[in-house]
Parts: C-alpha cells; structure tokens; sequence
C-alpha cells in the first residue's frame, strides 16, 4: 500500500498535532452561549505537520498538469504559462485593489483593462469588448444577449432563431437555449466544412443569426467564410465568432475581417491562463461598429471580470510584441500538421489536407488489433504524456483529437510522435498489453459512467 492510498483521516492518530500556538496574552473572552456552540466536536484529523505536507504533496504528484508534461488536448488549448505571468498577477499593487475602488485610485488597472482592449481590437479587427464574461460559454450568452439587443431596437421581435453547424462546440446550442434562441442545426459536408446549399434555405426573417467557429472543431478553416457571412447578412442575422481556440488565427486572419459582428475569446485558452476544473477563467466579447452602442447596457457578472486572467493575458501579448505575436497562428497551425503528417500512416485520417492548430484521428489504421481510442489514450499516460481529447467530435467513431499548440518544442513533438508510433506497434504485437493499459498509474481505470453519476465525495460515504 503507498502513502497516497490512505485518506487524512486514516493517517489521523489520537494526540497528534501538526501546530503549536504561544499561551494566549489577552484575557480570557466569555463563554459562547449553549445554543451558539455544536454538540459534538468536528469530526477533524488528528496528525502531525509532516503527515500533512507528505499527503497532500503525493496527492498533487497523483495530478497531471502543464508544467508536468506535454499535454495535447484538443479544443482546449493548455498551452505553457510563462512563470512571469503569475507573478505579475500576483503583484499586490493589482492583487490588493478593492473592486469598489474608483477608476481614479486604480487608474493601473484601467489603464492595463484599456490596453488589452486595444491589443485585442487589432488582434480580432473588432471595434471594442467587455471583459465582464468569466467563461468561454458566459461569452456566448453575453454576445448573444447583445444580437437580441440589436433586433429589438430595431423593433425586430420575430428574429428567434440561430444557425448552429453540427461540428459546433457543444456550449454554442446551449447558450443559445439560455438566451431563449431556438437552435437550427445546419450539417456538415463529408469534407467537415458547413453545406452552403444545406445553409441557403434555412434563411429567413426569423433568423438573429449564425454562431460558427473558424477553424471549426475538426481543426478545418471555413474556406466559404465570406460567402457565408454575406448571405446570413442578407436575410438579416448577425455573425457570431465562437473565438476560445483563436491561437490559429492570431497574427493571420481577423474575425473581424471575416464578416463576423460579434465575438468572444477565451483568455484562459488562447492568451495563457492554465485552467481545469471549471476555472479560472475570461470570455472577453468583442463587437464591431453595429453593436458597439449596446455593449455598455450588458451586465453579466459582478465589477471588472476576471482580472488576474486579463493581467496575465495583457503580459503573455506584451511580452511577445508586435513582431512575435503574428507567430503564434503559425507555428500553431506548424506543429499540428507536422504530428498530423508523420503519423497519418499508422492512424487513421478520415480527412486529408491542411489543417490549423488540431486535427481528429479515427482511431489506428489497422482497425483487425482490437485496440480503441480508449486503450491508446490510457497507455500514453504509461509514457508520461497527457491523453489527447477522445470520443470527440461525435463525427467519428473513435476520434482522437490532437492539439499540440504553439508552445511545444520540436523535440517534445518529436517524443510525442515516437511514442504514438510505438503505441500502434504495440497493438500489433501485443494488444492485451495496450488494452490493460495504463500499467504505471495508481488510478488505472476508474469506472466513469458510476463516478459521474453517483460521485463518492466525503469520507462518511465511503
Ligand atoms: C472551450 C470552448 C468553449 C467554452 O469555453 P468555457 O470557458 O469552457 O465556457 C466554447 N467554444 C469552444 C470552441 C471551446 O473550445
């Protein structure tokens, strides 16, 4: 049994303390009324300082993060994080400022928010955002929020629906279900971009209008993009960017330029912030000349926003400059075909050509091994890598879908690649093994569907 397969309270052993406090120099306080004080005392662990540093040291050894290794997980964009930008957002002239404070006294902080704006706008071609959104998906609501607005000053009410391609994010049909939208679905074609001809007689004057993502989830860039603005413009409705993996883009093309009205990003994703577990995180909007006048209206979270992710956005931008922030869509868009390219082979490509920042295996090309996404996810953990995303896009049936980012160095990619080679030699030669997989970890395979449904989460459930 290792250390880390007891829980704190099984460490806990009667007598032991983990801190010592000098006697008290005030007086003694009055008792607490009875009705004020519990009747029994807290159930809490007894051990000893040591205890505690070792169980919770092992337990974050037990986690997998960016700064343990590569980390190819596709749509999410867990890129480095320079150390800088924790400093920065910790700096306590930032750190310390009361949201209630005015512009004046925190003239720093509206100074750095005005700043990100401004790179923003010209990274984006928008015209200007609100940092209020704490969240890709809190974006969303919040630019289609700003769509309505549009239409009912218009006196337009009949406008109740939104285009939403199949390959869509799956928060881009919520949002619009929040915001009280009726999603119409538009398919794509069998080369993964949306069908025009399916998309034409779907327009109309209930439209408000279309929310896509370019390059889409298969990592492919809507080639037809102008042509499909222009006519959801036409029937009236607006263009929606769903802009949380833009890194593929930056310093390239511009939403702005692609006929879109309005945007979100997600700093967390695409500008540095390191995030799990449902934070933290920034879903900026951006909106051009049309919306500008009602952003100012739209009141979607408490104060500024997420300001620590702004901080280390602001810094992740500067510090590249004007001369190296046009990389990053480059090199992007580089390290994902160069895994795409030298893997292709032994994985299966459903779709050929050029890709942006990711692109989707369905599964090994050698389908007779009996060998899954499933399996081969598991077993890179062996090897010390983080899975890729896996089971999405539902477009395939065993998709894995790879991102490496901008960040990675060729070497790691090269490790990375080596190791997927070996991963489908070992399928051949020995499948059991790969299916068992992983072999190193001390969780190996949980039962996901029962811990998602009937999570065990104190120590008294157990
Ligand atoms: C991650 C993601 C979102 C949602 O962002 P959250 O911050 O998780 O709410 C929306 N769209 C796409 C394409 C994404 O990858």
């Amino acid at each position: 049994m290792k250390y880390y397969d007891k829980l704190i309270f099984e460490l806990s052993a009667e007598g032991k303390r983990g801190w010592s406090l000098p006697k008290s120099a005030f007086p003694a306080v009055p008792a607490l009324d009875a009705e004020l004080l519990r009747a029994e005392d807290p159930a809490l662990p007894e051990v000893s300082e040591v205890d505690v540093v070792r169980h919770y040291t092992a337990l974050s050894q037990m986690n997998f993060g960016v700064d343990s290794g590569f980390y190819p997980l596709g749509s999410c964009t867990m890129k480095y994080n320079p150390k800088i930008n924790e400093e920065l957002a910790a700096h306590p002239g930032f750190a310390s400022l009361h949201p209630l404070q005015s512009d004046e006294d925190a003239a720093g902080a509206v100074a750095l928010r005005d700043g990100l704006e401004k790179c923003l706008c010209s990274i984006t071609g928008m015209k200007a955002f609100t940092f209020e959104p704490c969240a890709g998906a809190h974006g969303e609501l919040t630019g289609l929020m700003l769509i309505r607005s549009y239409h009912n000053s218009r006196g337009d009410f009949a406008r109740t629906k939104i285009i939403v391609p199949d390959s869509a994010h799956g928060t881009n049909p919520a949002s619009a279900a929040v915001c009280g939208l009726q999603v119409v679905q538009v398919n794509s074609r069998p080369d993964g971009r949306v069908d025009i001809e399916a998309l034409r007689p779907l327009l109309g004057d209930d439209i408000a209008g279309m929310m896509l993502t370019n390059p889409n989830t298969l990592g492919l860039f809507e080639s037809q993009i102008g042509e499909i603005a222009a006519l959801v413009h036409e029937c009236g409705g607006l263009m929606y960017y769903d802009g949380a993996n833009m890194n593929p883009l930056i310093g390239v093309v511009r939403p702005g330029d692609m006929g879109f009205d309005v945007m979100h990003l997600n700093l967390h994703k695409s500008f540095s912030t390191p995030h799990g577990g449902g934070g933290p995180g920034s879903g900026p909007v951006g909106v051009n000349d049309k919306l500008k006048e009602f952003l100012p209206k739209i009141k979607v979270s408490a104060f500024h926003g997420n300001f620590a992710v702004m901080m280390r956005a602001y810094a992740y931008i500067l510090s590249l400059g004007r001369e190296n922030v046009p990389m990053l869509g480059r090199l992007a868009t580089l390290s994902a075909n160069y895994i795409k390219e030298s893997l292709k082979d032994v994985y299966c490509l459903p779709i050929e050509g050029l890709c942006k920042h990711e692109f989707v295996f369905d599964g090994l090309a050698d389908k007779s091994t009996g060998v899954t996404t499933l399996d081969i996810a598991k077993r890179l953990l062996d090897y010390g890598f983080h899975a890729p995303t896996i089971y999405f896009p539902l477009l395939f049936h065993q998709s894995i879908m790879i991102e490496p980012t901008e960040t990675e160095g060729k070497d790691t990619l090269d490790s990375f690649i080596a190791v997927m080679r070996c991963i489908a030699e070992e399928a051949a030669s020995d499948p059991e093994m790969v299916k068992s997989a992983p072999h190193t970890t001390p969780v190996r395979r949980p039962d996901e569907a029962t811990a998602a449904r009937h999570p065990q989460l104190k120590f008294a459930d157990l």
